[in-house]
């Protein structure tokens, strides 16, 4: 397994491979950057079909986690946490302990949260060894718990101002939006968009979870294969990474992409191509910022709910500011975003 030849290698400032034999554990822990401050970003629990997959993950998200820190204005380094999930994998309490002893070895400079295939019950669990998790349960009112709802609100924000910007109107009423994957953020993205008065198309590997966005906000089932390419006014990738490719992009009919989903570009490329096609692009790393921002300000513990919800509304500006650019400039959404990133992470360094 190569580390420094991986393509998503970007002079990480430190990767630490995590392993023990008693429980099980195999993880990896990336930090791209602390020029911001502490490396943050969550812990994915994923079957991987081998080490490299796992570290090529790591290495890409903690850099996505960098700049999407960076973006949301966040006092937060980028890094991320992979638990690889083998045949045998039991997840037991001792496991998760054993993972948080890891973090905490790294004496802050990473701080650990919930990421796809985790609980609130798992980062529990973490927590019992190591002071540098978020994502904890919170007294009402406080910043914290699941970051799923504030995540898809800043998702609804950044559709909002894409909405604006390509279809130049205010306001989401009679809009049809495909949403793939309804899990933690599609679920609640869905209650938003039904409150707006959007007409949903959802698809799910896991059908319970597509009845219930049918059967709560009339959502109508489309199969995995055929939701990218819906009749519809947005397509909003909320499941896995890298759905939008040279094959996708060209048999989509939406105006609009914007969703919660890591990664949704297979390659950079691809930004190019959608805006070539005519699709505003909502880049990943601003839009899906919300569960982040929940994270910082509980871990500070500075702002209160409702100030998590003004800061992730915040998002839809964000976004408007880079859809003007693009305008302007011709250059696709992605490019600018990365550059705007960078930038703010240059600075600090
Ligand atoms: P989740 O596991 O709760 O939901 C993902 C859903 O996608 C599941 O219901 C799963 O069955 C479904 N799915 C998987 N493959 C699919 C496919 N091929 N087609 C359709 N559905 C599929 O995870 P989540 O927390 O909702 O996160 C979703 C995405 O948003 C991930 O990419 C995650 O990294 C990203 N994200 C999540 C948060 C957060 O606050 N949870 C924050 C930022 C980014």
């Amino acid at each position: 397994m190569a580390v420094f030849s991986d393509p998503a290698f970007d002079n990480h400032e430190r990767v630490l491979f995590c392993r023990d034999e008693a429980t099980g554990l195999k993880a990896i822990i990336a930090i791209h950057s602390t020029a911001l401050g502490p490396a943050a970003g969550g812990c994915r629990l994923w079957n991987y079909a081998g080490d490299s997959e796992a570290l090529h993950d790591v290495l890409r998200l903690s850099q996505g986690m960098s700049y999407k820190n960076a973006m949301a204005g966040l006092r937060f380094g980028g890094g991320k946490a992979v638990i690889m999930k083998m045949p045998d994998f039991e997840g037991s309490e001792a496991l998760f302990e054993r993972f948080g002893e890891f973090v905490d070895s790294l004496g802050g400079d990473y701080i650990t949260a919930e990421d796809v295939g985790m609980s609130v019950e798992i980062i529990q669990m973490i927590s019992r060894r190591t002071r540098y998790v978020s994502g904890l349960p919170s007294d009402s009112g406080r910043a914290g718990g699941d970051p799923s709802p504030k995540t898809a609100w800043g998702v609804f924000c950044g559709i909002e101002a894409a909405v604006r910007a390509r279809l130049g109107r205010n306001g989401l009423d009679g809009l049809k939006v495909a949403v793939q994957g309804v899990g933690n953020v599609g679920y609640h993205l869905c209650r938003f968009l039904h409150d707006a008065g959007v007409s949903l198309f959802a698809s799910d590997i896991d059908d319970a979870r597509v009845q219930r966005v049918r059967e709560q906000f009339s959502a109508t089932p489309v199969p995995l294969d055929e939701i990218l390419f819906q009749d519809v006014d947005i397509v909003s990738p909320c499941a896995l990474g890298a759905v939008l490719d040279a094959s996708s992009i060209p048999r989509m009919r939406a105006k609009i992409v914007a969703g919660g989903a890591n990664n949704q570009l297979s390659c950079d490329a691809d930004g190019k191509q959608l805006a070539d096609a005519g699709i505003l692009y909502a880049p990943d790393y601003v839009i899906n910022a919300g569960g982040i921002i929940n994270v910082a300000c509980e871990y500070y513990g500075d702002v209160d709910d409702a100030g998590v919800t003004e800061l992730v509304t915040a998002i839809g500006p964000r976004l408007a500011g880079i859809f003007d650019e693009a305008a302007k400039s011709g250059e696709p959404t992605n490019v600018i975003a990365d550059r705007q990133a960078r930038k703010i992470i240059a600075d600090a360094r």
